[in-house]
């Protein structure tokens, strides 16, 4: 069977996104605080988030502008310096990737998805610093939606993988945890799509994903079955 293309959602899928972020704030925090000892305790991750969420509300951008501005936000409601936001969303950035709780499925999976000749990559609707991981030396592509001008699940960030993966659509296997993002928008694209239910949720009325699995464990068999069909 000629191999095909296998691609991962990242966040919520690789790893849990909520611990990741708030293990990441609360790093750059600990860094703010190193560098301007005067501002420790005047932030919190609650604080961080909260800021976050009235930036989203009021203004449009990448994901990286409405973090580096709510953090301009943030110094200036406790009298820090706004022009240190630059060099804290730096800061952020590495701790997401030093901090990332990689799920204990994945490596041996994309591993064992290589030794079966498939191409692995991965497509995302956020900004994890994902080339600072060693893990992703193993993957073919990284498409970050918001660099290809829409977010899954339009066709945009499926399109561009197919192009970076020089691969056919058709023998092409998308798995992540959300529906209507990931199995639904690959499935729109004619890709097949898996959903990663983790948590062992039901499947919403009306969805049919190509496959469903509670660990990735069970995803390389089921590529070879789907794919023997195609
Ligand atoms: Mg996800």
């Amino acid at each position: 069977m000629p191999p095909g293309v296998v691609s991962f959602d990242l966040d919520g899928t690789l790893w849990e996104f909520a611990p990741m972020m708030d293990g990441a704030l609360a790093a750059a925090i600990g860094s703010l605080e190193r560098r301007h000892p005067e501002l420790a305790g005047r932030l919190t991750v609650a604080d961080l988030h909260r800021h976050r969420e009235l930036v989203g509300q009021a203004m449009q951008g990448t994901l990286e502008q409405l973090r580096r501005e709510s953090f301009r936000e943030a110094l200036k409601s406790v009298g820090g310096d706004p022009q240190l936001a630059e060099w804290l969303g730096d800061e952020l950035l590495a701790a997401r990737a030093d901090v990332v709780g990689v799920h204990s499925d994945v490596e041996p999976v994309v591993d064992e998805l290589l030794a079966r000749g498939h191409v692995v990559g991965a497509i995302t609707n956020g900004n994890f610093p994902f080339e600072q991981l060693a893990l992703a030396e193993r993957f073919a592509f990284v498409v970050h939606a918001e660099h290809v001008g829409e977010m899954k699940p339009a066709a945009a960030p499926f399109r561009r993988a197919a192009e970076l993966a020089v691969a056919d659509a058709a023998r092409w296997v998308h798995v992540g945890d959300e529906i209507g993002t990931d199995v639904e928008g690959a499935q729109a694209y004619g890709m097949l799509g898996v959903w990663l239910n983790r948590s062992r949720r039901p499947v919403p009325e009306g969805v049919h994903p190509d496959g469903e699995i509670a660990s990735l464990h069970e995803l390389p068999d089921l590529v070879d079955r789907l794919l023997a069909d195609r």
